[in-house]
């Protein structure tokens, strides 16, 4: 079954015209439109509003009407957070880095890597917890000192965590490669989790640092679930 959370998109798309418009009016208080303060207002959003899953392909069963009546309020809910998401994130303006050495081009460029963690149990969004990203293996490297790795995931984003990883050199254009990653979490009394993706990247001979919509990597919800020994007091 193929369950896809509509918000997700709906919530990108409303951020970035909110930093766009912002940007564009020159709006005082927009102290920063980087990427990483999008991805924050991003998650600060997501997880305020109540995710809308839908299995794919199920529109039309929708009325066209009910849907846009739906869309036009989710809309305005979304732009009200995400102002307010934006104001909070650039308020709390975590520390921006430098790039690191970066490779020469042609590179494969990563997306940005987007996922929340939540308990298994209750499905509240996990707080004081880190993660951590591997590619094939080994810590993965950020694209610069902002995007850290282990990833602590903070009070004004319970649950979410977001990843940047430097690209890595390729030989030519236009070549495929896929890289494998996992992430781990570990927190006290929960068993450890452990998620392994894939992804096919072509490499291209620019390196991607700014900004671009469709350069997001949503990862389906993390759970984490209490550890045996903890499930047997808890039965008791
Ligand atoms: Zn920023």
């Amino acid at each position: 079954m193929n369950v896809h959370n509509l918000m997700e998109e709906l919530v990108y798309t409303e951020v970035n015209d909110l930093f766009d418009t912002a940007q564009k009016n020159k709006a005082p208080w927009l102290t920063c439109s980087c990427s990483q303060c999008r991805l924050d207002t991003i998650c600060y959003v997501l997880n305020r509003v109540p995710p809308k899953y839908i299995k794919s392909g199920r529109g039309l069963a929708h009325s066209q009407m009910e849907e846009s009546i739906d869309k036009a309020q989710m809309a305005a809910d979304v732009s009200r957070i995400g102002l307010e998401g934006m104001k909070q994130v650039l308020s709390a303006k975590r520390p921006h880095g430098k790039p690191t050495d970066l490779p020469e081009t042609p590179v494969f460029n990563f997306p940005t890597f987007i996922g929340r963690i939540l308990d298994g149990m209750t499905f509240e969004p996990v707080k004081n917890t880190s993660i951590t990203l591997y590619m094939d293996n080994r810590k993965a490297e950020s694209i610069d000192s902002s995007w850290e790795n282990p990833y602590r995931i903070s009070d004004h984003t319970p649950g979410t965590f977001s990843f940047w990883v430097k690209p890595v050199g390729a030989a030519k254009e236009d070549q495929k490669k896929v890289f494998s990653f996992e992430l781990r979490a570990e927190q006290p009394g929960f068993e450890p989790l452990q998620y392994f993706f894939e992804i096919g990247i072509l490499s291209e001979s620019i390196i991607r640092t700014a900004y671009t919509a469709d350069h997001a990597y949503l990862l389906p919800d993390l759970h984490l679930f209490p550890a045996d020994d903890q499930l047997d007091s808890m039965q008791i």
